[in-house]
Protein backbone atom coordinates (compact mmCIF):
# COMPACT_ATOMS: atom_id res chain seq x y z
CA UNK A 1 0.00 0.00 0.00
CA UNK A 2 1.21 3.20 -0.86
CA UNK A 3 1.15 6.09 2.26
CA UNK A 4 -2.10 7.45 1.18
CA UNK A 5 -3.52 4.22 0.85
CA UNK A 6 -2.73 3.20 4.45
CA UNK A 7 -4.10 6.52 6.11
CA UNK A 8 -7.34 6.72 4.11
CA UNK A 9 -7.97 3.08 5.45
CA UNK A 10 -6.99 3.94 8.96
CA UNK A 11 -9.42 7.35 8.84
CA UNK A 12 -11.94 5.52 7.04
CA UNK A 13 -11.88 2.32 9.35
CA UNK A 14 -10.54 3.12 12.88
CA UNK A 15 -12.10 5.02 15.64
CA UNK A 16 -9.02 6.47 17.05
CA UNK A 17 -9.01 7.29 20.52
CA UNK A 18 -9.96 10.57 22.30
CA UNK A 19 -10.35 12.53 19.06
CA UNK A 20 -13.24 13.96 17.01
CA UNK A 21 -12.80 11.73 14.25
CA UNK A 22 -13.33 13.86 11.05
CA UNK A 23 -10.43 16.18 12.32
CA UNK A 24 -8.19 13.28 11.94
CA UNK A 25 -5.30 13.09 9.64
CA UNK A 26 -2.94 10.74 11.07
CA UNK A 27 0.96 9.96 9.55
CA UNK A 28 1.05 6.65 8.20
CA UNK A 29 4.73 5.39 9.62
CA UNK A 30 6.43 3.10 6.86
CA UNK A 31 9.26 2.48 8.79
CA UNK A 32 11.24 3.37 12.76
CA UNK A 33 14.47 2.33 14.17
CA UNK A 34 15.51 4.02 17.87
CA UNK A 35 14.09 7.48 18.19
CA UNK A 36 12.77 8.08 14.63
CA UNK A 37 9.92 6.78 12.69
CA UNK A 38 9.44 7.66 8.79
CA UNK A 39 6.45 7.95 6.91
CA UNK A 40 6.42 6.48 2.88
CA UNK A 41 7.91 9.41 1.47
CA UNK A 42 10.68 9.01 3.96
CA UNK A 43 10.70 12.34 6.14
CA UNK A 44 11.60 11.57 9.30
CA UNK A 45 10.05 12.22 12.85
CA UNK A 46 11.64 12.22 15.90
CA UNK A 47 9.53 10.37 18.52
CA UNK A 48 10.16 12.96 21.36
CA UNK A 49 7.43 11.50 23.59
CA UNK A 50 8.03 7.49 23.20
CA UNK A 51 5.08 7.18 21.80
CA UNK A 52 2.53 7.05 24.84
CA UNK A 53 5.58 7.46 27.26
CA UNK A 54 5.90 3.77 26.51
CA UNK A 55 8.62 3.29 24.50
CA UNK A 56 11.68 3.71 26.15
CA UNK A 57 14.13 1.70 24.52
CA UNK A 58 12.96 3.35 21.09
CA UNK A 59 11.84 1.18 18.08
CA UNK A 60 13.52 -2.08 16.91
CA UNK A 61 15.46 -2.81 20.08
CA UNK A 62 16.81 -6.48 18.82
CA UNK A 63 17.11 -8.18 22.02
CA UNK A 64 13.38 -7.88 22.84
CA UNK A 65 12.60 -8.45 18.98
CA UNK A 66 14.88 -11.77 19.38
CA UNK A 67 13.12 -12.84 23.23
CA UNK A 68 9.52 -12.67 21.70
CA UNK A 69 10.76 -14.73 18.24
CA UNK A 70 12.10 -17.19 20.78
CA UNK A 71 8.49 -17.74 22.51
CA UNK A 72 6.65 -17.85 19.45
CA UNK A 73 8.81 -20.62 18.26
CA UNK A 74 8.32 -22.80 22.11
CA UNK A 75 4.45 -21.65 22.22
CA UNK A 76 2.47 -18.14 22.33
CA UNK A 77 -0.02 -18.97 24.97
CA UNK A 78 -0.32 -20.60 28.28
CA UNK A 79 -3.40 -20.28 30.62
CA UNK A 80 -2.57 -18.15 33.88
CA UNK A 81 -3.13 -21.45 35.45
CA UNK A 82 0.24 -23.26 34.51
CA UNK A 83 3.79 -22.09 35.28
CA UNK A 84 5.51 -20.64 32.46
CA UNK A 85 9.25 -19.87 32.39
CA UNK A 86 9.46 -16.03 30.76
CA UNK A 87 6.02 -15.43 33.28
CA UNK A 88 7.59 -16.44 36.36
CA UNK A 89 11.15 -15.26 35.44
CA UNK A 90 9.30 -11.74 34.93
CA UNK A 91 7.69 -11.90 38.04
CA UNK A 92 10.83 -12.84 39.82
CA UNK A 93 12.98 -9.96 38.05
CA UNK A 94 10.28 -7.55 39.08
CA UNK A 95 10.34 -8.25 43.15
CA UNK A 96 14.45 -8.01 42.93
CA UNK A 97 13.87 -4.45 41.58
CA UNK A 98 11.19 -3.29 44.09
CA UNK A 99 11.53 -2.36 48.04
CA UNK A 100 11.95 -5.91 50.28
CA UNK A 101 8.23 -5.58 51.67
CA UNK A 102 7.09 -6.46 48.33
CA UNK A 103 6.50 -10.28 47.23
CA UNK A 104 4.27 -11.19 44.29
CA UNK A 105 3.26 -10.04 40.91
CA UNK A 106 -0.35 -10.16 39.35
CA UNK A 107 -0.42 -9.50 35.42
CA UNK A 108 -2.14 -7.71 33.76
CA UNK A 109 -2.41 -6.64 29.92
CA UNK A 110 -1.67 -3.01 30.53
CA UNK A 111 -2.02 -0.05 32.30
CA UNK A 112 -6.28 0.21 33.21
CA UNK A 113 -6.51 -3.10 34.15
CA UNK A 114 -3.92 -3.02 36.34
CA UNK A 115 -4.97 -0.17 38.28
CA UNK A 116 -8.68 -1.96 38.06
CA UNK A 117 -7.00 -4.81 39.71
CA UNK A 118 -4.78 -2.67 42.16
CA UNK A 119 -8.09 -1.53 43.58
CA UNK A 120 -10.00 -4.70 43.79
CA UNK A 121 -6.99 -6.48 45.71
CA UNK A 122 -7.14 -3.39 48.49
CA UNK A 123 -10.29 -3.74 48.54
CA UNK A 124 -10.13 -7.37 49.53
CA UNK A 125 -7.63 -7.04 51.56
CA UNK A 126 -8.50 -3.97 54.02
CA UNK A 127 -12.88 -5.22 53.67
CA UNK A 128 -13.32 -1.57 53.44
CA UNK A 129 -14.82 -0.22 49.99
CA UNK A 130 -13.55 3.56 49.54
CA UNK A 131 -10.54 4.94 46.98
CA UNK A 132 -8.80 8.25 47.05
CA UNK A 133 -7.39 9.62 44.03
CA UNK A 134 -6.62 12.90 42.98
CA UNK A 135 -8.35 15.49 40.61
CA UNK A 136 -5.08 15.45 38.34
CA UNK A 137 -4.44 12.03 37.34
CA UNK A 138 -4.74 9.68 34.55
CA UNK A 139 -5.71 6.06 35.48
CA UNK A 140 -6.94 4.65 32.33
CA UNK A 141 -9.99 4.34 31.01
CA UNK A 142 -11.85 1.47 32.02
CA UNK A 143 -14.69 1.60 34.35
CA UNK A 144 -13.13 1.10 37.39
CA UNK A 145 -9.55 3.40 36.15
CA UNK A 146 -11.88 5.98 34.66
CA UNK A 147 -13.25 6.28 38.09
CA UNK A 148 -10.35 6.81 39.42
CA UNK A 149 -9.28 9.44 37.13
CA UNK A 150 -9.72 12.97 38.07
CA UNK A 151 -9.13 15.00 34.96
CA UNK A 152 -12.09 15.34 32.54
CA UNK A 153 -11.30 12.08 30.96
CA UNK A 154 -13.73 10.70 33.27
CA UNK A 155 -16.59 12.90 32.51
CA UNK A 156 -18.19 10.17 30.35
CA UNK A 157 -18.16 7.21 33.17
CA UNK A 158 -20.30 9.76 35.35
CA UNK A 159 -22.15 9.30 37.66
CA UNK A 160 -19.10 8.01 38.74
CA UNK A 161 -19.00 4.34 40.93
CA UNK A 162 -19.93 5.57 44.90
CA UNK A 163 -16.65 5.75 47.23
CA UNK A 164 -14.08 6.96 44.96
CA UNK A 165 -13.50 10.25 46.39
CA UNK A 166 -11.24 12.93 44.88
CA UNK A 167 -8.47 15.16 46.23
CA UNK A 168 -6.33 17.90 45.14
CA UNK A 169 -2.42 17.18 43.87
CA UNK A 170 0.56 19.68 44.93
CA UNK A 171 0.57 21.66 42.05
CA UNK A 172 2.20 24.46 44.16
CA UNK A 173 2.50 26.48 40.34
CA UNK A 174 -1.41 26.97 40.02
CA UNK A 175 -1.91 26.93 43.78
CA UNK A 176 -3.97 29.58 44.91
CA UNK A 177 -1.45 30.48 47.99
CA UNK A 178 2.02 31.13 47.71
CA UNK A 179 4.07 29.24 49.77
CA UNK A 180 7.34 30.08 51.45
CA UNK A 181 8.94 26.68 50.84
CA UNK A 182 8.27 23.19 50.03
CA UNK A 183 7.59 22.04 53.52
CA UNK A 184 5.24 24.85 53.75
CA UNK A 185 3.48 23.37 50.59
CA UNK A 186 3.62 19.81 52.05
CA UNK A 187 2.14 20.53 55.46
CA UNK A 188 -0.73 22.56 53.79
CA UNK A 189 -1.67 19.60 51.15
CA UNK A 190 -1.26 16.66 53.52
CA UNK A 191 -3.36 18.68 56.64
CA UNK A 192 -6.37 19.01 54.18
CA UNK A 193 -5.64 15.26 52.97
CA UNK A 194 -5.85 13.95 56.44
CA UNK A 195 -9.01 16.23 56.84
CA UNK A 196 -10.34 15.03 54.06
CA UNK A 197 -9.53 11.39 55.68
CA UNK A 198 -11.62 12.17 58.64
CA UNK A 199 -14.88 13.57 56.74
CA UNK A 200 -14.98 10.25 54.10
CA UNK A 201 -14.14 8.27 57.54
CA UNK A 202 -10.72 6.60 57.43
CA UNK A 203 -12.54 3.04 58.55
CA UNK A 204 -14.57 3.25 55.35
CA UNK A 205 -11.10 3.95 53.41
CA UNK A 206 -9.37 1.07 51.63
CA UNK A 207 -6.64 3.06 49.29
CA UNK A 208 -5.44 6.17 47.95
CA UNK A 209 -3.66 5.37 44.59
CA UNK A 210 -1.50 8.35 43.17
CA UNK A 211 0.60 8.44 39.82
CA UNK A 212 3.60 9.07 41.84
CA UNK A 213 4.56 12.13 39.84
CA UNK A 214 1.68 12.90 37.69
CA UNK A 215 2.01 12.24 34.24
CA UNK A 216 -0.36 13.39 31.59
CA UNK A 217 -1.75 16.04 33.40
CA UNK A 218 1.49 18.21 33.57
CA UNK A 219 4.69 16.28 35.19
CA UNK A 220 3.49 17.39 38.62
CA UNK A 221 6.21 16.51 40.84
CA UNK A 222 5.47 16.64 44.87
CA UNK A 223 7.32 18.84 47.03
CA UNK A 224 9.63 17.64 49.65
CA UNK A 225 8.14 15.23 52.28
CA UNK A 226 5.12 14.90 50.44
CA UNK A 227 5.08 11.49 49.63
CA UNK A 228 6.21 10.19 53.15
CA UNK A 229 3.77 12.25 54.53
CA UNK A 230 1.20 10.04 52.65
CA UNK A 231 2.82 7.36 53.45
CA UNK A 232 2.55 8.03 57.30
CA UNK A 233 -1.10 8.46 56.61
CA UNK A 234 -1.65 5.37 55.31
CA UNK A 235 0.03 3.75 57.92
CA UNK A 236 -2.05 5.98 60.63
CA UNK A 237 -5.63 5.06 58.97
CA UNK A 238 -4.74 1.75 57.96
CA UNK A 239 -4.81 2.70 54.13
CA UNK A 240 -3.43 0.97 51.29
CA UNK A 241 -0.89 3.02 49.43
CA UNK A 242 -0.92 2.43 45.82
CA UNK A 243 1.59 4.07 43.41
CA UNK A 244 0.31 4.74 39.82
CA UNK A 245 3.91 3.72 38.43
CA UNK A 246 2.59 3.04 34.64
CA UNK A 247 3.91 6.18 33.15
CA UNK A 248 6.81 7.12 35.68
CA UNK A 249 7.85 3.54 36.16
CA UNK A 250 11.43 1.90 34.61
CA UNK A 251 13.96 4.38 34.58
CA UNK A 252 11.45 7.23 33.01
CA UNK A 253 12.51 9.84 36.17
CA UNK A 254 16.21 8.61 36.26
CA UNK A 255 15.39 6.03 39.16
CA UNK A 256 14.00 2.14 38.15
CA UNK A 257 10.37 2.94 39.96
CA UNK A 258 9.80 7.32 40.41
CA UNK A 259 8.79 6.11 44.31
CA UNK A 260 12.72 5.56 44.58
CA UNK A 261 13.00 9.43 45.03
CA UNK A 262 11.43 10.06 47.89
CA UNK A 263 12.54 7.37 49.83
CA UNK A 264 9.26 5.44 50.20
CA UNK A 265 7.92 1.94 50.19
CA UNK A 266 3.97 1.65 48.89
CA UNK A 267 1.76 -1.29 49.53
CA UNK A 268 1.09 -2.17 45.96
CA UNK A 269 2.44 -0.95 42.32
CA UNK A 270 0.92 -0.37 39.52
CA UNK A 271 2.53 -0.62 36.11
CA UNK A 272 2.89 -1.26 32.29
CA UNK A 273 4.03 0.73 29.67
CA UNK A 274 8.08 1.00 30.34
CA UNK A 275 8.02 -2.64 31.43
CA UNK A 276 8.31 -4.10 28.08
CA UNK A 277 7.48 -0.72 26.15
CA UNK A 278 4.84 -2.33 24.22
CA UNK A 279 6.57 -4.64 22.16
CA UNK A 280 3.64 -6.91 23.29
CA UNK A 281 1.10 -5.44 26.03
CA UNK A 282 1.61 -6.13 29.35
CA UNK A 283 0.50 -4.47 32.88
CA UNK A 284 0.65 -6.10 36.35
CA UNK A 285 0.29 -5.12 39.98
CA UNK A 286 3.02 -5.69 42.28
CA UNK A 287 1.84 -6.45 46.32
CA UNK A 288 3.55 -6.79 49.71
CA UNK A 289 4.25 -10.05 51.16
CA UNK A 290 2.18 -8.83 53.96
CA UNK A 291 -1.03 -8.94 50.86
CA UNK A 292 0.56 -11.89 49.27
CA UNK A 293 0.68 -13.65 52.45
CA UNK A 294 -3.82 -12.76 52.98
CA UNK A 295 -4.24 -14.71 49.47
CA UNK A 296 -2.41 -17.67 50.99
CA UNK A 297 -5.49 -17.95 53.05
CA UNK A 298 -8.18 -16.23 50.71
CA UNK A 299 -9.42 -16.41 47.40
CA UNK A 300 -7.74 -13.96 45.00
CA UNK A 301 -11.01 -13.13 42.52
CA UNK A 302 -9.08 -11.71 40.24
CA UNK A 303 -8.56 -12.98 36.28
CA UNK A 304 -8.00 -12.46 32.84
CA UNK A 305 -7.62 -14.70 29.98
CA UNK A 306 -4.25 -12.92 29.30
CA UNK A 307 -2.93 -12.32 32.50
CA UNK A 308 0.87 -13.01 31.91
CA UNK A 309 0.99 -13.54 28.50
CA UNK A 310 4.16 -15.54 27.66
CA UNK A 311 5.03 -13.24 24.79
CA UNK A 312 4.67 -10.40 26.70
CA UNK A 313 6.57 -11.75 29.51
CA UNK A 314 9.40 -12.49 27.19
CA UNK A 315 9.51 -9.33 26.08
CA UNK A 316 9.80 -7.83 29.87
CA UNK A 317 12.35 -9.96 30.93
CA UNK A 318 14.52 -9.02 27.72
CA UNK A 319 13.50 -5.21 27.92
CA UNK A 320 14.77 -5.43 32.11
CA UNK A 321 17.74 -7.11 31.42
CA UNK A 322 18.86 -4.41 28.72
CA UNK A 323 18.25 -1.85 31.26
CA UNK A 324 20.60 -3.47 33.38
CA UNK A 325 23.11 -4.44 30.60
CA UNK A 326 23.01 -0.75 28.62
CA UNK A 327 22.76 0.79 32.45
CA UNK A 328 20.28 3.13 30.96
CA UNK A 329 19.40 4.42 35.08
CA UNK A 330 22.77 6.49 34.64
CA UNK A 331 22.35 7.38 31.06
CA UNK A 332 18.60 9.12 31.96
CA UNK A 333 19.93 10.64 34.84
CA UNK A 334 22.99 12.28 32.78
CA UNK A 335 20.94 13.02 29.47
CA UNK A 336 18.39 14.30 31.87
CA UNK A 337 20.30 17.19 33.24
CA UNK A 338 20.87 18.50 29.65
CA UNK A 339 17.11 18.19 29.05
CA UNK A 340 16.59 20.06 32.38
CA UNK A 341 18.94 22.93 31.42
CA UNK A 342 17.44 23.06 28.19
CA UNK A 343 14.03 23.78 28.90
CA UNK A 344 15.46 26.27 31.51
CA UNK A 345 16.74 27.98 28.71
CA UNK A 346 13.50 27.67 26.94
CA UNK A 347 12.26 29.22 30.06
CA UNK A 348 13.91 32.31 30.49
CA UNK A 349 13.79 33.14 26.71
CA UNK A 350 9.92 32.54 25.85
CA UNK A 351 7.45 34.60 27.17
CA UNK A 352 4.91 32.30 26.24
CA UNK A 353 6.92 29.71 28.80
CA UNK A 354 5.20 29.62 32.09
CA UNK A 355 6.98 26.74 33.85
CA UNK A 356 8.85 23.90 33.45
CA UNK A 357 8.98 20.97 34.94
CA UNK A 358 11.29 17.89 34.87
CA UNK A 359 13.02 15.32 36.18
CA UNK A 360 14.96 12.32 34.44
CA UNK A 361 13.51 12.06 30.94
CA UNK A 362 10.25 13.15 32.64
CA UNK A 363 9.10 16.87 31.31
CA UNK A 364 6.04 19.44 30.22
CA UNK A 365 6.60 22.58 29.39
CA UNK A 366 3.15 24.89 30.56
CA UNK A 367 2.41 27.92 28.35
CA UNK A 368 0.94 31.02 29.47
CA UNK A 369 -0.27 34.22 27.80
CA UNK A 370 1.18 36.01 30.49
CA UNK A 371 4.06 34.94 32.88
CA UNK A 372 2.99 37.17 35.76
CA UNK A 373 -0.74 36.38 35.92
CA UNK A 374 -0.09 32.95 34.65
CA UNK A 375 -2.95 33.04 33.19
CA UNK A 376 -2.87 29.60 30.92
CA UNK A 377 -2.23 29.71 26.83
CA UNK A 378 -6.01 27.92 26.62
CA UNK A 379 -8.38 27.96 29.21
CA UNK A 380 -8.72 24.95 31.38
CA UNK A 381 -10.94 22.16 29.20
CA UNK A 382 -11.20 24.61 26.50
CA UNK A 383 -9.79 25.24 23.26
CA UNK A 384 -11.83 26.49 20.72
CA UNK A 385 -9.56 27.96 18.17
CA UNK A 386 -7.21 24.87 18.29
CA UNK A 387 -4.17 27.03 19.49
CA UNK A 388 -2.61 23.95 21.10
CA UNK A 389 -3.25 21.79 17.95
CA UNK A 390 -2.19 23.97 15.66
CA UNK A 391 2.14 24.17 17.90
CA UNK A 392 1.71 20.38 18.23
CA UNK A 393 1.33 20.68 14.37
CA UNK A 394 4.21 23.42 14.02
CA UNK A 395 6.61 20.40 16.02
CA UNK A 396 4.94 17.82 13.69
CA UNK A 397 6.15 20.06 10.43
CA UNK A 398 9.36 20.30 11.72
CA UNK A 399 9.65 16.75 12.31
CA UNK A 400 9.18 16.78 15.98
CA UNK A 401 6.62 14.57 17.27
CA UNK A 402 5.04 14.80 20.69
CA UNK A 403 1.27 15.60 22.30
CA UNK A 404 -0.26 18.32 24.11
CA UNK A 405 -2.44 18.35 27.69
CA UNK A 406 -4.45 21.40 28.20
CA UNK A 407 -2.04 24.01 28.09
CA UNK A 408 0.86 21.68 28.26
CA UNK A 409 3.87 20.26 26.14
CA UNK A 410 5.36 16.89 26.74
CA UNK A 411 9.19 16.04 26.13
CA UNK A 412 9.34 12.87 27.11
CA UNK A 413 11.52 11.24 24.40
CA UNK A 414 12.96 7.21 24.83
CA UNK A 415 15.52 7.01 27.40
CA UNK A 416 17.93 5.49 25.03
CA UNK A 417 18.08 9.16 23.05
CA UNK A 418 21.54 10.94 22.95
CA UNK A 419 22.16 14.19 24.04
CA UNK A 420 23.09 15.11 20.70
CA UNK A 421 20.12 13.97 19.51
CA UNK A 422 17.75 16.07 22.33
CA UNK A 423 20.15 18.87 21.62
CA UNK A 424 19.06 18.60 17.66
CA UNK A 425 15.45 18.54 18.51
CA UNK A 426 14.84 21.01 20.70
CA UNK A 427 15.87 23.40 18.69
CA UNK A 428 12.94 22.94 16.85
CA UNK A 429 10.41 23.71 19.86
CA UNK A 430 12.66 26.40 20.44
CA UNK A 431 11.70 27.86 17.16
CA UNK A 432 8.10 26.48 17.23
CA UNK A 433 7.83 28.18 20.89
CA UNK A 434 9.08 31.48 19.08
CA UNK A 435 6.56 31.86 16.81
CA UNK A 436 3.72 30.87 19.68
CA UNK A 437 5.60 34.38 21.86
CA UNK A 438 4.91 36.55 18.18
CA UNK A 439 1.24 35.16 17.56
CA UNK A 440 -0.51 34.52 20.78
CA UNK A 441 1.07 36.89 23.16
N1 LIG B 1 -1.87 5.11 34.59
C1 LIG B 1 -1.12 6.09 34.08
C2 LIG B 1 -0.32 6.95 35.01
C3 LIG B 1 -1.10 6.33 32.71
O1 LIG B 1 -0.36 7.32 32.22
C4 LIG B 1 -1.86 5.49 31.87
C5 LIG B 1 -1.85 5.70 30.42
O2 LIG B 1 -1.32 6.64 29.89
C6 LIG B 1 -2.63 4.48 32.44
C7 LIG B 1 -2.60 4.30 33.80
C8 LIG B 1 -3.47 3.59 31.59
O3 LIG B 1 -2.68 2.69 30.90
P1 LIG B 1 -3.24 1.94 29.61
O4 LIG B 1 -3.49 2.96 28.55
O5 LIG B 1 -2.14 0.98 29.28
O6 LIG B 1 -4.50 1.24 30.01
Amino acid sequence: MTGEEVKELSRKYVLQSWSIQKTLNPVPIEKAEGIYMYDYNGKRYADMSAQLVNLNVGFGNQAIANAIKEQVDRYCYLAPSYAVEPRAELAKMLIDLLPDNFGKVFFTNAGADANENAIKIARMYTGKNKVFSRYRSYHGSSFGAGNLTGEPRRFPLEPGIPGFVKFFDPYIYREAIDFPSEEAATKFYLAKLEEQIKYEGADSIAAIVMETITGSNGVIIPPKGYMPGVRALCDKYNIIMICDEVMAGFGRTGKMFAFENFDIKPDLVSFAKGVNCGYVPLGGVAVSTKIAEYFDEHMLSCGLTYSGHPLACAAGVACLNYYKESNIIQHVYEVGKVLGELLEELKEKHPCVGDVRYIGLFSAIELVKDKETKEPLVEYGKDPNGVMGSIIGNLKEKGFMTYSHENMLFVNPALIITEEQLKEELVKMDEVLAVVDKEYI
